[in-house]
């Protein structure tokens, strides 16, 4: 296995960046990799280039990295939608603040009263809203937080009720939300955004995050319900592409979420193992999402279970929320619970 990382991080649980080491968030591939027995490599694969020369599979067995193999599968995930901001002083992503934690740190311990923006109205701003405003709460330092979304409500690729709750829990908390607002210009100290009514508005902050939303990086790979890459209407037997970079044919769920990404990887196993070591016949991907739980800070939670209709909420939507996390590191442990 190859990573441009040395550590595999948890990325289902970065919002507690403020309180938690990013040690604790991550565990070292080479554990991972004793424990479960392969080897792993700490590198950069320059995975577009290999990727634009498919369906002729030829180029990716020159790459020096990827060399010699009998099937390759790719895992690269999906990246900060490339957004117009300062290149010199750019917002912080998710991808800078997991290589560089102090920088936020050091911003938040300047500031006095900390003003603090988020570009996006989903998952990702809202946890991390909630929760630096509890955990500086916590430590009796006052904050003052806008989320900045171009669409009329919070989450909106969630059931309605989420986003009405969130709008309710916002303002308890005090949080600004500027709704059908649309960022034209950001950096990691202020935000322009346009309102529907053509006005513009530029707020200064200590610190702004661009959570505006991610995409499959390189590129969205299209594979058929086995999880074998498609190229230019052609299979490519032994080239598989699993998780957020991954599109799998049919009703199967491709929502970029760490369950599909779990989904879609036992079942492209299943598939390699019956082609390669001709162990049972592998089945069509069609996992459909079991729930989706999002914590509102220390305390509360909002979640789905089963059916988008039946929602959770407060302590308990929080314990379940908690539990699918443990299951994904018992997982990454070597025990399978997943249904
Ligand atoms: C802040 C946040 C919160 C989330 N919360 C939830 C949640 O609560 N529930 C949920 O279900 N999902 C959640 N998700 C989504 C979930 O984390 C992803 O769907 C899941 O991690 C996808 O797994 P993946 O293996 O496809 O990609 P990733 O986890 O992104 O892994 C991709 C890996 O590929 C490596 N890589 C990429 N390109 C290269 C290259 N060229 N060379 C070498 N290495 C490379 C990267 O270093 C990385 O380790 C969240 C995502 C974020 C960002």
């Amino acid at each position: 296995m190859l990573d441009r990382n040395t550590s595999f991080l948890k990325k289902i649980s970065t919002y507690r960046l403020l309180d938690t080491p990013l040690s604790d968030l991550q565990i070292p591939y080479e554990r991972i990799a004793k424990k479960h027995g392969f080897d792993f490599i700490q590198s950069e694969s320059n995975a577009k280039e290999v990727l634009k020369s498919l369906p002729d599979d030829s180029a990716i067995r020159q790459d020096a990295l990827l060399g010699a193999f009998d099937v390759l599968v790719f895992a690269t995930g999906a990246r900060t939608a490339s957004f117009v901001e300062s290149e010199s002083d750019p917002a912080f992503t998710i991808e800078s603040i997991i290589t560089n934690p102090v920088a936020l740190h050091a911003r938040l311990a300047d500031a006095e009263e900390p003003g603090i923006g988020f570009l996006g109205g989903g998952a990702t701003s809202v946890q991390f809203a909630m929760q630096i405003k509890d955990s500086l709460a916590n430590k009796g330092v006052a904050s003052r937080i806008d989320l900045v979304t171009a669409g009329s409500s919070l989450l909106p690729e969630f059931p309605a009720q989420f986003g009405q709750y969130v709008h309710r829990v916002c303002r308890a908390q005090k949080i600004t939300v500027h709704y059908m607002s649309r960022c034209t210009q950001m950096n990691a100290t202020s935000m322009t955004f346009q309102r529907m009514d053509g006005s513009a508005k530029k707020i200064g902050y200590d610190l702004v995050f661009n959570f505006s939303g991610v995409k499959a990086a390189p590129l969205a790979l299209q594979c058929n319900q086995y999880g074998q890459v498609l190229a230019d209407g052609r299979t490519l037997e032994n080239i598989y592409a699993i998780g957020d970079c991954s599109e799998f044919q049919g009703a199967g769920s491709n929502t970029k979420s760490a369950q599909s990404a779990v989904r879609k990887a036992l079942c492209a196993v299943e598939h390699i193992q019956a082609t390669y070591l001709q162990t049972s016949a592998a089945r069509a991907y069609h996992y459909q999402d079991l729930g989706y739980f999002i914590s509102l800070g220390q305390k509360d939670a909002i979640g789905w279970l089963l059916d988008k209709r039946v929602i959770a909420t407060g302590r308990s939507a929080l314990a379940i929320k908690e539990a699918i996390a443990n299951q994904f590191a018992l997982f990454l442990e070597g025990y399978n619970t997943y249904v």
